[in-house]
């Protein structure tokens, strides 16, 4: 018993090597936490020590927290039901509305508590978020379009959206994968990334960014698109160029 316990345990830090191990007094834009905490050198390895957010939620936080001072005015949409920046949105806006994807499931039904939205096709009335986020949530809607389009609606005029997506410096998306027909095509060698419902490598990515996401959102409605390279390399040298866009 002893020695299975042990097992593990030598196990899980086999997972780490001791360099790449370190910690950070900076302040979590998330919770407020002091102490970041880098397990692995990767962007998947550092941690807020307090609330468990990433750099991709932390880079977003610092965001949002520097475009909506007015936070706690404003009602806000999230496309997750869960983790660090549900958790920050949850206590600091006015009013959070959540939702997650579902398989299998039509947009606007519940299940245990959690509203399915498909963002190509929302279920929400016209005009009524001030504010729309994402973490990494894009790059996996097989419509981005439908669903840019779909968060410019359901905001007030002057609202934004405010997200991060996987992106390189290329000018140009790299399609992945596309429905043709109803079928899947791909394009490239397919790549899964994980998410808290499904877990590691279960989830298709149909595209990886390139600069040209401004003119997608452009195309979409949105006026003044920008990227914010505030949060790169802010969190123990990780963090993530942020996309804003006002509708
Ligand atoms: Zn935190």
């Amino acid at each position: 018993m002893l020695n299975s316990h042990l097992t593990k345990v030598i196990n899980a830090f086999r997972l780490f090597k001791l360099t790449e191990i370190g910690l950070q007094r900076k302040q979590c834009p998330l919770c407020g936490g002091g102490i970041l905490i880098r397990l692995q050198d990767s962007e998947h390895g550092v941690r807020c020590l307090s609330c468990q957010g990433g750099p991709a939620q932390m880079s977003l936080a610092k965001v949002i927290r520097k475009r909506v001072p007015d936070l706690s005015k404003k009602t806000v949409y999230e496309l997750s039901s869960r983790g660090a920046l549900y958790k920050f949105l949850s206590r600091e806006s006015g009013r959070l509305v959540y939702s997650e994807y579902f398989d299998e499931v039509p947009s606007g039904a519940w299940v245990d508590g959690v509203q399915c939205q498909n963002v190509e096709q929302l279920t929400y009335e016209s005009e009524c978020f001030d504010l729309c986020t994402s973490s990494d949530v894009f790059e996996h809607v097989a419509d981005d379009s439908a669903g840019f389009a779909e968060l410019y609606r359901v905001l007030k005029p002057g609202g934004s959206v405010i997200f991060t997506v996987p992106l390189t410096s290329l000018e140009k998306t790299l399609e992945r994968a596309i429905y043709e027909n109803g079928e899947l095509v791909h394009i490239e060698e397919p790549e899964y990334h994980g998410d808290q419902l499904r877990g590691t490598g279960k989830v298709l990515c149909f595209r990886t960014y390139g600069m040209d996401i401004l003119g997608r959102l452009e195309c979409a409605g949105f006026t003044h698109a920008t990227i914010d390279r505030d949060p790169v390399g802010d969190f123990m040298g990780r963090g993530r160029h942020v996309i804003t866009a006002i509708k």
